[in-house]
């Protein structure tokens, strides 16, 4: 959705907002009602202790909880609902759990540090991805023998295909986790390593992209780390400054593809949706910008595919292999908006992020796919002032404040949102707060906001997802996801049953009777693409 329709949206939003409360929720028996269908949900549920056939892991970099509850009321009001009542579709997982994101040197965690921890199951330091804590930052000679391997890369020598998805550039800290080792997590491409680093045999995190393992899709941002410097860039040839950077000169995205048969690479929306309805497609790299792909709000609608887009691509493909997938997933800029102190672009990235989320669980069924929603660590992002019901997420908080001024009810602990005119608090009007690129006010001025420390939820539905209880080191993340999935280490201890779903694509639902498994083979000759 453009910038300016979805303010108008809000605006709208906005007049209709003078304190709404829907008539039913006066009534009792309305909320009696409601809180006896979830009752009878929650009664019915039933683990589910099969195999995972698929697994697919959802990381919204930097989606704390307040982030999670603020996207949801602007979800709901941009779908013409007051807000806060109407729930995501990570709101509809059945279990859910808390994640403590702390690294091993650090209460307060980046996402290198992270990604290493849910994704291999091991905490580490900080900026170091896929490497344990006996692993130093920098020192190029510490990787060796510290290296620990991702279920993504597991999930892999089981036979599974495997992807990775994101809305920053495929090198970045959290989808590198799922293939790479390094001590410094900036190493995109060899011409941001030292000499030193090289001269020791550390390698960049393209490179290794490339090369560590077999990676069935790759869709994201991060051209330039691919292709000798100078070489232009095909969408910005004039740009100088998108160009290629690789001083080694070498073509990974020509080397990737002459390894694989049925490589297909791609730098449009167009070129990726036809990859993904091409069955001789075995492998699919899709980069669609040079660096990080642009926030949601500004997206070439035409020319870049959205998450949801490169979701359906990435689940379409693996799901060809009938022994299953991992797909990670990232909602990456949620991180970058926060850090900007620009509340709009992270949450707009939010509910786009969203969006792929209910595009995955319509297209999988819970009955052999795993999926879970989290995050690698929160933001010092609050929601607070007792803003009036129905009043835009990005409005102004209920009364003035001390100083006689008004504030927004979205604010940060710290960030480039810090502002003092003639030494005193600047006012904001409804107006103000509302655009795409005002930016909450902060009360620590730094040119970068801040990660936070508390905790981060995790959302679990699908074989194994009852797991997901309790307080928890994000490490568990990775533990429950191989176990499910009975892959490394938990393969020779796995007496899981595979999963109870009669045929083998993975969007169908599970069929419980001969009968059913029947019909169901009926409806597949009958209709080969039911979605
Ligand atoms: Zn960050």
């Amino acid at each position: 959705m453009q910038g300016a329709c979805l303010l108008l949206l809000l605006g709208l939003r906005l007049q209709l907002s003078l304190s709404l409360v829907p008539v039913e929720e006066e009534d009792p028996a309305f909320w009696n009602r409601q809180a006896a269908q979830a009752l009878d949900v929650a009664k019915k549920l039933q683990p589910i202790q099969t195999a995972a056939k698929n697994v697919i892991l959802f990381l919204g970099d930097g989606m704390g909880v307040s982030t999670v509850t603020a996207a949801r009321i602007l979800k709901g009001q941009m779908d013409g609902k007051l807000g806060p009542e109407t729930p995501l579709a990570m709101d509809q997982f059945p279990y859910v759990a808390l994640s403590k994101t702390y690294n091993v040197d650090r209460d307060v965690p980046d996402s290198a540090g992270t990604t290493t921890a849910y994704l291999c199951g091991v905490k580490t330091r900080m900026k170091v991805i896929g490497v344990s804590a006996a692993a130093r930052y920098n020192q190029c000679n510490t990787t060796r023998g510290n290296e620990v391997t991702s279920v993504l890369n597991r999930a892999k020598k089981a036979g599974k295909s495997v992807g990775v998805v994101t809305t920053t550039r495929v090198q970045h800290a959290s989808p590198a986790g799922a293939y790479a080792h390094t001590v410094n997590r900036n190493w995109y491409s060899d011409a941001q390593m030292s000499a030193g680093a090289k001269k020791e045999g550390c390698q960049d995190i393209a490179t290794q992209m490339v090369y560590n393992m077999d990676i069935d899709v790759i869709l994201g941002g991060g051209r330039r780390y691919m292709f000798p410097e100078r070489t232009p860039d095909p969408e910005y040839p004039r740009n100088g400054r998108q160009n290629g950077v690789r001083k080694d000169k070498r073509n990974l995205v020509q080397e990737w593809q002459d390894k694989h048969q049925g490589a297909q690479y791609v730098w449009n929306r167009t070129a990726l949706l036809q990859a993904a309805n091409d069955s001789s497609v075995t492998h699919l790299m899709g980069l669609f910008e040079p660096g990080d792909m642009t926030y949601d709000i500004y997206r070439d609608h035409t020319n870049d595919p959205s998450l949801e887009e490169m979701t359906e691509a990435a689940v379409r493909v693996l799901s060809r292999n009938p022994r299953g997938f991992f797909l990670f997933v990232e909602g990456g800029r949620i991180d970058h908006g926060h850090h900007e102190n620009i509340a709009y672009r992270a949450l707009t990235e939010t509910v786009m992020f969203d969006n792929a989320i209910a595009k995955a669980s319509q297209l999988t069924s819970e009955a052999d796919t795993l999926t879970l929603v989290t995050a690698d660590h929160s933001h010092v992002f609050t929601f607070g002032g007792y803003p009036l019901r129905g009043t835009s997420i990005f409005g102004l908080a209920d009364g003035k404040a001390n100083d006689g001024k008004s504030y927004t009810s979205l604010l940060y602990g710290n960030g480039p949102g810090f502002r003092l005119y003639w030494g005193l608090r600047p006012d904001v009007d409804e107006i103000e707060s509302m655009g795409p690129n005002y930016k909450q006010q902060a009360t620590v001025p730094l040119w970068s906001e801040t990660h936070a420390g508390e905790d981060v939820a995790v959302f679990a539905r699908g074989p194994w997802a009852h797991l997901m209880h309790g307080v928890q080191e994000q490490t568990f993340v990775a533990h429950v996801m191989a176990f499910a999935a009975c892959v490394e280490p938990y393969t020779t201890d796995c007496h899981l049953q595979p999963p109870t779903i009669p045929m083998d694509t993975a969007h169908q639902a599970a069929c419980p009777s001969s009968l059913a498994l029947l019909v169901g083979i009926l409806l597949q000759l009958l209709v080969p693409a039911l979605h």
